[in-house]
């Protein structure tokens, strides 16, 4: 039964797993979009991997381009050694790439996780400049290795275990909710913009000369905050002009989920450091980093690791993207969450408890609040956490998964696959607003 299931689960795994905890199924089937657990019961699976499903769960293509691989003797474990299958798979995510930085591009596998890019990123950038500092901005997350968590805003994540990678320094990102200083918009971007560049200038700041910036275009964990164009515009600039790498993270957003293939693309920059994992293994664990030739510093053997390069998720991942691309995924993307972000603006016009709406694509997040607590200055509410559960689990028990995040864990995070449809946005929207009510 699932509660034997899940009964063993408790005895043998430690309560400091996550996701389980909230969503107390055992999953006998999962397809597309659905979930369905050992007593039969179907969920919409709108966590989908933490955004990793483009194509949802089992999407025929992507196992078919496995069964190929494993059909044909193909090798499986080749360590850093390239395949036919590793060719292609890099042709083509370079051919997908805007063609501004692939000229320059060079790739690095990772471990199997998207904290391993992250780790790498690090290492390359500070090889290149030998710089010892990074900059990364509050609220951003890349991931639980001590690496990664030094590079992530989240305080509650890091103090068990502090302390962690030294210098780095943190600057804020503009979500305009809650916007940093005070004002949200276009000025509070020019204001925010303003004050970075006066911190790197100022010979007393300690962080003139970092290694590296990493940012995220939409904050994911961070509570699906995406940034304005013509901010990240300016962080270009300024570490343009200032020759600092500026690596974005698109692990959570790559491979269309924000309505571009590439989120940077919104912004029209060109980054110098590229970080992708998720979507792009079709499901199975795959991490890369793509960074300018000028950053090729290091030395053979200075990040090294046996499982990088899975050749199981480079066939399926080359298979999602062509389907991505063949399919006008990115597009669809783009459609679907304009259409989920509508529905939920009218659920939002009749329960005050629902503070902002933002996303971008199917990147959407619902930002929970105490409407009779007191405004701040730019009249946003207080986070509801308690509330912003109770929420997510009426959801659960109307058949819908969806996760949360944010600083204080306040906002529902909507992450379907990049193949739902419009009627399933309609029932999706449907669940969720009468859950709210
Ligand atoms: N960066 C971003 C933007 C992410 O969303 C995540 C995972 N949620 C990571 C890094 C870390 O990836 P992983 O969990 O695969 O290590």
């Amino acid at each position: 039964s699932q509660q034997g299931y899940l009964n063993r689960q408790a005895r043998r795994e430690s309560n400091a797993r996550s996701y389980p905890r909230r969503i107390p199924i055992a999953i006998r089937e999962a397809k597309g979009i659905f979930v369905t657990d050992v007593d039969g019961n179907q969920y919409f699976d709108c966590l989908a991997g933490a955004g990793t499903l483009a194509l949802g769960h089992n999407h025929p293509i992507a196992i078919a381009a496995m069964q190929d691989l494993l059909q044909q003797n193909l090798p499986l474990h080749t360590l850093d050694l390239t395949t036919p299958v590793k060719d292609r798979f890099v042709e083509e995510l370079f051919a997908s790439l805007p063609s501004a930085f692939a000229q320059n591009a060079k790739i690095q596998f990772c471990g199997p996780t998207g904290a391993d890019a992250v780790e790498a990123a690090v290492k390359l950038v500070k090889t290149a400049t030998g710089r010892r500092s990074m900059l990364s901005f509050h609220g951003g997350y890349h991931g639980m290795s001590h690496g990664a968590l030094s590079l992530t805003g989240n305080l509650g994540a890091k103090h068990a275990v502090a302390n962690l990678m030294p210098d780095v320094h943190f600057m804020p990102y503009p979500y305009s909710y809650r916007c940093p200083f005070g004002i949200g918009g276009e000025l509070g971007t020019r204001i925010g913009c303003h004050y970075i560049e006066q911190v790197l200038d100022d010979p007393e700041s300690g962080i003139t000369q970092p290694a590296g910036v990493i940012v995220e275009v939409v904050q994911g964990e961070g509570g699906v905050i995406p940034s304005p164009d013509r901010w990240l515009r300016e962080i270009r600039r300024m570490t343009r002009d200032r020759d600092i790498p500026l690596i974005v993270d698109e692990i959570q957003t790559g491979w269309g989920r924000t309505g571009r293939l590439y989120a940077f693309e919104h912004a029209g920059i060109i980054p110098d450091v590229v970080l992708l994992s998720k979507a792009i293994g079709g499901s199975l664990p795959l991490s890369v980093v793509l960074y300018h030739k000028k950053l090729d510093r290091w030395s053979p053997g200075a990040h090294a690791g046996t499982f990088r390069g899975n050749q199981l998720a480079m066939a399926a991942g080359l298979a999602t993207l062509r389907y991505i691309q063949t399919h006008n995924l990115v597009d669809r993307a783009r459609a679907s969450g304009d259409r989920l972000a509508g529905h939920l603006r009218h659920t939002q016009a009749e329960c005050p408890w629902i503070g902002d709406i933002r996303g971008r694509g199917l990147m959407v997040g619902v930002e929970i609040v105490n409407p009779e607590a007191e405004a701040n200055a730019i009249g946003s509410y207080p986070a509801d956490p308690t509330l912003a559960r109770e929420i997510q689990g009426e959801c659960f028990r109307r058949g819908l998964i969806v996760e949360l995040g944010g600083r204080h864990g306040a906002v529902v995070r909507f992450l379907p696959p990049l193949i739902v449809t419009a009627e399933q946005i309609d029932q999706i929207s449907e669940i969720f607003d009468a859950a709210v009510r």
